[in-house]
């Protein structure tokens, strides 16, 4: 691939706009704007909260139409009464030409392109055409795509810098996989590392709530995101979360963000060796690698005990569970482990696919 050229790139935030001084940079609001007064009474919780820079989408893409699509260009001017009123800076999803002119004639500080437009060049392309007829010179930040392409994202990214934007950032949402996981859209960190590796001047900013889905994941994964050296967070925060049109099991109240953000820690990179730090994440990213492939195992065990349900046999067959261990403790000792460590191993999994199984039987099936 030839050389990424962004030269010249500028910082997306300045302190002087935030009146911050520190990393990480933080973006809070709610995944949409619904109204005037759930923007508003969010927006002071979260100024309240220290927050400066203020999230809500105006456009919802939806996966599949009846959902809510957003209130449109009816909420731009609450986006401006935030900023009058708050001091906050605003920001908002753009996914094509219409959208960027009215959240630009709005004064929308802050613009970002979607991961389902990310995906599409020709909207990437559109977008950049506007952002480059208006000589916008406001921060534009890119979501990953939805599918996990490196190129097409790093595409998107050059499109905008080629329209000119030079205080350009990008958002790492994770990437959609079919089937159930532990996290909405897989992280994958090892492509925003790839990322940062190739264009390092590039801000990478963490969007824990689209990972994670869950409001219990957006701790852990901020930690994570700020351990790796990531430079922001952009976290979906409601005033009354379990009423949310949107998103609703990912969102947090902004006394929660407040409490989950007083926690985070911000260790100094340079006290621990780069080599070090390199290592650990390929550590995080090959436990991530064994929690999908034991999920991917328990669903297997899944379609087995629906086939046993079915066919009316036992959960456990003796035999079957004695040659798994034999086997594979066998082959974990070829390659350097012990082989009371494997069959700890063996048998806790093995242990966790009767148990799934039994419910199963027990008629306490899962939607796959
Ligand atoms: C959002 O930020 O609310 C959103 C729709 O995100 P994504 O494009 O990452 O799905
Ligand atoms: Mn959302």
């Amino acid at each position: 691939m030839a050389d990424i050229n962004m030269e010249g790139l500028e910082p997306i935030i300045t302190d002087k706009e935030t009146g911050e001084t520190h990393r990480p940079i933080v973006i809070a609001g709610p995944c949409s704007a619904e109204s005037e007064e759930q923007v508003m009474n969010t927006a002071r919780e979260l100024s309240d909260a220290g927050v400066r820079i203020f999230r809500a989408g105006i456009w919802k893409p939806r996966t599949r139409p009846g959902g809510f699509e957003g209130v449109g260009v009816v909420g731009l001017p609450w986006l401006r009464r935030v900023k009058e009123e708050t001091g906050m800076l605003t920001s908002t999803e753009i996914a094509n030409r219409f959208h960027a002119e009215a959240a630009i004639d709005a004064g929308v500080d802050i613009l970002w392109i979607g991961a389902r437009t990310s995906a599409n060049p020709f909207a990437m392309q559109e977008i950049a055409d506007v952002l480059a007829e208006r000589r916008f010179s406001n921060p534009v930040l890119v979501k990953n795509p939805v599918n996990p392409d490196l190129d097409l994202w790093i595409g998107a990214l050059q499109r905008l810098y080629n329209a000119g934007i030079r205080r350009l950032g990008a958002i790492h949402r994770g990437f959609s996989a079919y089937g159930h996981h532990i996290y909405r859209n897989l992280p994958q960190w090892h492509i925003a590392l790839e990322l940062r590796r190739r264009l390092p001047q590039l801000p990478i900013i963490t969007d824990p709530s689209h990972i994670g889905g869950k409001r219990e994941l957006i701790a852990p994964l901020s930690q994570q995101a700020l351990d790796m050296g990531f430079d922001g967070l952009i976290i979906e925060s409601h005033c009354n979360p379990d009423a949310a049109w949107s998103d609703a099991s990912q969102q947090i109240t902004p006394e929660a963000l407040h409490y989950i953000l007083s926690t985070l820690v911000l260790r100094d990179e340079r006290a621990s060796t780069e080599n070090l730090a390199m290592l650990r994440r390929e550590i995080d990213r090959i436990d991530n690698d064994l929690l999908e492939v034991l999920s991917r195992r328990m669903r297997v065990c899944r379609e087995i005990g629906r086939y046993k349900k079915e066919h009316s046999m036992p959960v456990v067959q003796a035999k079957r569970y004695g040659d798994i261990m034999n086997d594979r403790v066998k082959a974990a000792v070829d390659m350097h482990m012990g082989a009371e460590f494997m069959r700890t191993v063996l048998s806790a999994v093995h242990e966790e696919s009767v148990r799934q199984q039994i419910n199963i039987l027990n008629g306490d099936d899962i939607k796959e």
